[in-house]
């Protein structure tokens, strides 16, 4: 039965989770596991600040090997990784890794519309395939993708990294285990001022505006929190046109999903304010993270009843990018089914169409 004593609750104890992890831990240890050799495709800010670190916390992913067009990039992070020269590519000679059997998993951390492309040709070069969020730019993208990966016999992950986030892990089990009753209503924010001058800002690059970007992080929390698919979707956008960042995205576009349940989830998106938070509000009590998807940093509350109280959870084992670099290694060496594949990331992309189609047409969009 799960624990919503205030200890339990407070510090994670029936979680289950920590538990299995050190009986899982011990075996990897013990049986010494192969480590799958990552090839880094875009050499950006989130793969070399936020990804390429992690490795070296890895147990069973290595990084091995460079894909950029930036041949200064290549010498500079090759140094750094020790990744050797005969490792390291460029965009016209990508298609070589094919040949390269050190390159076990391709992970495509380019800017949005390009990654069916990549992903698609790391699929046909026999690779697995790890794809940053969002999946592609299309439903169309994103299923070319998943039939290149099932055509060639290989995986394909999207880097929903929250899903690896023990906050957010423990969140979605409170609710599961009923800690807020029945849920009623779901908020999920998330929002930033974006900088102008970027490819976020240019729709051919990032097929979108905020939605595309940080808006996914709210439809993806209301799909993890509920544990439902929505039947409805309506949405408005709010984009002021004389801004120059907003020729040709979308500024901030709301949307409210119905659930089977009968659970409402309204969500923010945003390029011109701060939002990173969740709450999901019961019969019996309410669920919430402020920050709830950041790199670090996360704090969770429950309230039931009584006073509001943060939950105090042991450091992990493997935070959120290790547990996800590792994750994808993992299903392909034991079989377990992947946590955030490509069909995932089909049904964000699905529903994100479905949320600009409403916003356009003003009207509500039925999904079933
Ligand atoms: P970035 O602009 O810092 O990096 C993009 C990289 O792509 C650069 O190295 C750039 O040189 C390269 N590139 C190759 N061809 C390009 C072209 N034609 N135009 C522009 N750049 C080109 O972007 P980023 O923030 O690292 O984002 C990369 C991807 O990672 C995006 O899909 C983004 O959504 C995703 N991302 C995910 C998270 C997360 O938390 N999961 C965080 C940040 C970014």
């Amino acid at each position: 039965m799960a624990d919503y004593s205030r200890r339990g609750v407070l510090q994670g104890i029936g979680a289950g989770l920590a538990s299995t992890a050190l009986v899982n831990g011990a075996r990897a240890q013990a049986a010494q596991p192969r480590k799958l050799g990552y090839a880094i495709v875009g050499l950006g800010s989130y793969a070399t600040k936020q990804i390429m670190p992690q490795f070296r916390n890895c147990e069973h992913a290595r990084l091995i090997a460079l894909v950029s067009g930036t041949p200064e990039k290549l010498e500079r992070y090759g140094a750094e990784y020790n990744v050797p020269k005969t490792h390291r590519y460029s965009y016209t000679d990508y298609d070589k890794i094919r040949n390269n059997p050190d390159i076990d998993v391709v992970y495509v951390v380019l800017p949005n519309s390009m990654h069916a492309e990549y992903s698609i040709r790391a699929s046909r070069a026999g690779k697995h395939v790890m794809c940053e969020k969002p999946m592609a730019v299309s439903v169309a993208e994103c299923e070319a993708m998943i039939a290149a990966a099932r055509a060639a016999n290989r995986k394909l992950m999207i880097g929903y990294r929250c899903h690896f986030e023990q906050h957010n892990l423990r969140a979605i089990e409170l609710v599961k285990t009923g800690f807020v009753g029945r849920p009623t209503l779901i908020t999920a924010e998330h929002g930033f001022y974006a900088q102008p001058g970027q490819w976020r800002l240019n729709r051919p690059m990032s097929g979108g505006g905020s939605l595309m970007d940080i808006g996914i992080y709210s439809l993806n929390a209301a799909r993890y929190l509920s544990g439902e698919e929505p039947v409805e979707l309506v949405s408005t956008e709010y984009t002021d046109r004389s801004d120059p960042r907003f020729r040709n995205v979308e500024d901030r576009i709301d949307f409210q999903l119905k659930f089977p349940s009968g659970v409402i989830a309204n969500c923010v998106s945003s390029y011109s304010s701060n939002h990173n938070g969740f709450r999901v509000t019961g019969t019996k009590g309410w669920v919430g993270m402020e920050p709830a998807t950041p790199y670090d940093g996360h704090r969770l509350f429950t309230r039931s009843g009584g006073d509001t109280e943060q939950v105090q959870l042991p450091p992990p084992r493997k935070n959120q990018f290790v547990a996800q670099l590792d994750h994808l290694p993992e299903s392909v060496l034991t079989g377990i089914p992947l946590r955030a594949s490509g069909e995932e990331g089909l049904r964000d992309m699905r529903l994100i169409e479905a949320i600009y189609r409403s916003a356009r047409e003003r009207r509500a969009v039925s999904l079933v």
